[in-house]
């Protein structure tokens, strides 16, 4: 037992490190300067992108959006609506163009300082085998339940959350109480307002 035991998690590790080891294409430019608090203007310039070279996913694509505003992508699956979100936390670089933050290249700013204004809620919602109140908090440790309760309300995730018995102290997923699609988004939707981000990207979060 213990011998084939060895061999898998041998095999498991192998798989790990080549995960730990990979390098991102995106990286720190040297001289990559901290990104101040920013007030939220995202501007494409021009944008081209594509994931493989060869056919462009985004051709020559240019909008601005000013701080505060509210602007709604529409279109068909795969036209690109989640490709241009990938591109405002730079998660891939622009073959051609920019896209710009208050006026930065976003290529010319620490990606830490950059991410960590942006909050995001993706279509697949990334929640952890750990309280409903740890995982709403999982971006500020130190929010107060005062806090966690006001970003809860907004999402409109409080009164599942009161109706479970252990409340905030209930257990998320394998162990825990599993939640439905919709639950787990807006406790994804709760995390992504306590931060409180002047960019907020909500990705098909609709649902
Ligand atoms: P939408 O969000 O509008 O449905 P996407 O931005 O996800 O569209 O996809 C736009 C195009 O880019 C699609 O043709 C899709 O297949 C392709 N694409 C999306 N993500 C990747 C990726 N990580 N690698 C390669 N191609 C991708
Ligand atoms: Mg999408």
């Amino acid at each position: 037992f213990l011998i084939n035991l060895i061999g898998e998690s041998e095999a498991s590790a192998e798989r790990v490190f080549e995960v730990l080891d990979t390098h991102s294409d995106v990286q720190d430019k040297p001289g990559a300067v901290e990104l101040k608090q920013i007030q939220g203007a995202v501007t494409f310039d021009d944008v081209t992108f594509s994931y493989f070279r060869g056919s462009p996913v985004l051709k020559n694509v240019s909008f601005e959006v000013k701080p505060g505003q509210v602007v709604a992508l529409l279109g068909p699956t795969g036209s690109g609506k989640s490709t241009i979100t990938n591109l405002i936390a730079r998660f891939y670089d622009v073959q051609s163009g920019a896209v710009r933050i208050d006026g930065n290249d976003v290529r010319d700013v620490t990606l830490d300082s950059l991410r960590s204004q942006i909050g995001m809620v993706l279509q697949e919602t990334m929640l952890f085998g750990k309280t409903v109140r740890e995982n709403i908090a999982f971006g500020r440790p130190d929010a107060t339940q005062e806090q966690i309760e006001e970003a809860a309300r907004a999402a409109a995730a409080h009164d599942f959350i009161m109706e479970f018995p252990d409340g905030y102290d209930t257990e998320v997923g394998e162990r825990g109480t599993t939640l439905s699609g919709g639950q787990r988004q807006r406790v994804a939707i709760a995390r992504a307002l306590l931060l409180d981000p002047r960019i907020l990207i909500l990705d098909d979060a609709t649902s």
